[in-house]
C-alpha cells in the first residue's frame, strides 16, 4: 500500500476564529411575577462564536437580573481566547473548559458562560452538518408537549391570560404560586379548570419560597386538584426537604432547573428528591451537559422535562428518551426570526439547520444595552 495512504485525514472541522458577544434587555410580553421575585424584562447575553468555515454558532443566556448581565458578558469575552484556532469539536471543548475552571468551580456565572460558548458551538456544528441540532443528536424534530408557563396573577388575570393561551395553540398550564393567601393558589387552579376544562394539564410552582412544613401544608389544600406536578416546594439545593416534602404529599414532585451540572442531578436523585426531572440547558452544562443529564434519567427512570430556552429545548427534548414536557416562556421571541412551530398542545422545533436561533438584527439594536 502506498504510504501516502496511511497518512492520517486531514481534518476538516472548521476552527473558531473569533467571538460577537452582546447584551440585550429584551421585552416580555408582561412582568413574569414569582414567589420569589419578578421579572420585568428579560436580559440576555447573546453569543456568535464564528468560524473560519463561513458558518457562526448562535446562543442566548438568561441572567435573570440586569446586575449580572456585563459579568457574564465579559466573562463570555475573556473565555475567546482559550478556544481560538480549536477545531468544531463541542463534547470535547465543554470538558477542556470545564477543566480550565475546575479551581475557581464550575457552577454560577462560569457554568452560564461555559454554557452559552457549548450551546453556540453545537449550533455552528448543526449548521456545518446541515441539519437540525435534533438530528445531529440522533434524532429528528418531532412534537413535544408543552406548557404555557404563566406568572403570578389572581384568579380573574390568570383567566383572562389562559383564553389567549388556547388560542394560541396551548392546552396546558404551569402557575406560579405561594400566593400571601393559600387559598388563593386554589382559586387560581379552579379558573383555569373553568375556562379550559376540569382536566387540564395544571402544574404549579413555589419557586423555593417555603420551608418543607409550610409547603406541605399548602399542599394539602392542592393535592385535591390532580396536579400534574408541584415544582421546587423548598429551597432547590435542600434535596432531602424534597424528599420530605414528596413523602408526605400526594401532587408529584418536580425539580432540576437550579442545577448546577451533573454533580447536583446525582445528589437530588440520590435523595429521591423528585418524580420528574427538569434540567435547564443554560445551569445543566448546554448541550454537552444535557445528553449526560438525558443519559441519567433514562437510566433512573424519570420522565424529563426543560426549563426556559425553548427553541433549543425542543432539539435537546427530541432526543431526550424520556422527553415529558417543554416548558414555554418566551424570553426570546422578540430577536428570534426563526422560531419553533406550536400547535395543539404540542411544539416542533424549527426544521432548519443549527439549534433555531437566527436574530432579528433589526429588532435586536434597539435592546442594546
Ligand atoms: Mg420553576
Amino acid at each position: 500500500m502506498p504510504k501516502k495512504d496511511l497518512a492520517v485525514p486531514k481534518n476538516d472541522l472548521p476552527k473558531i476564529v473569533g467571538f460577537n458577544v452582546r447584551q440585550i434587555l429584551a421585552p416580555l410580553d408582561k412582568p413574569h411575577k414569582t414567589a420569589s421575585g419578578t421579572i420585568e424584562v428579560a436580559p440576555l447575553v447573546l453569543l456568535d462564536v464564528q468560524t473560519n468555515a463561513k458558518i457562526s454558532g448562535s446562543s442566548y443566556v438568561f441572567t435573570y437580573t440586569p446586575m449580572a448581565l456585563k459579568s457574564v458578558a465579559l466573562l463570555v469575552g475573556e473565555i475567546e481566547q482559550l478556544l481560538l484556532g480549536k477545531p468544531l469539536e463541542p463534547t470535547e471543548l465543554s470538558s477542556f473548559l470545564t477543566a480550565k475552571f475546575r479551581l475557581l468551580g464550575n457552577q454560577g456565572l462560569v457554568a452560564i458562560a461555559i454554557s452559552a460558548i457549548d450551546m453556540a458551538l453545537w449550533d455552528a456544528l448543526a449548521k456545518f452538518a446541515d441539519l437540525p441540532l435534533a438530528n445531529l443528536l440522533g434524532a429528528a424534530p418531532k412534537p413535544i408537549r408543552i406548557y404555557d408557563s404563566l406568572g403570578q396573577m389572581s384568579a380573574d388575570e390568570t383567566a383572562e391570560q389562559v383564553e389567549i393561551s388556547l388560542k394560541n395553540g396551548f392546552d396546558a398550564f404551569k402557575i406560579k404560586a405561594g400566593h400571601p393567601d393559600p387559598k388563593t393558589d386554589v382559586e387560581v387552579v379552579r379558573a383555569i379548570k373553568k375556562i379550559a376544562g376540569p382536566n387540564t394539564w395544571i402544574a404549579v410552582d413555589f419557586n423555593q419560597a417555603f420551608s418543607a412544613n409550610e409547603a406541605i401544608l399548602r399542599m394539602r389544600l392542592l393535592d385535591e386538584e390532580n396536579l400534574a406536578w408541584i415544582e421546587e416546594p423548598v429551597r432547590a439545593e435542600d434535596f432531602e426537604g424534597h424528599s420530605f416534602v414528596r413523602s408526605s404529599i400526594s401532587t408529584p414532585v418536580q425539580t432540576g432547573e437550579n442545577w448546577w451540572g451533573i454533580p447536583d442531578m446525582n445528589k437530588s436523585i440520590a435523595a429521591d428528591a423528585s418524580d420528574f426531572v427538569m434540567p435547564d440547558a443554560m445551569k445543566i452544562g448546554g448541550v454537552s451537559g444535557w445528553i449526560k443529564a438525558a443519559a441519567l434519567a433514562e437510566a433512573n427512570g424519570l420522565p424529563l422535562s426543560s426549563h426556559l430556552f425553548g427553541e433549543i429545548s425542543a432539539h435537546l427534548l427530541a432526543a431526550s428518551p424520556t422527553a415529558h414536557m417543554l416548558e414555554w416562556m418566551d424570553i426570546a421571541g422578540s430577536i428570534n426570526t426563526t422560531p419553533p412551530t406550536i400547535f395543539d398542545g404540542k411544539i416542533i422545533a424549527a426544521e432548519i439547520a443549527g439549534a433555531g436561533l437566527n436574530w432579528n438584527e433589526k429588532a435586536l439594536k434597539q435592546y442594546l444595552v
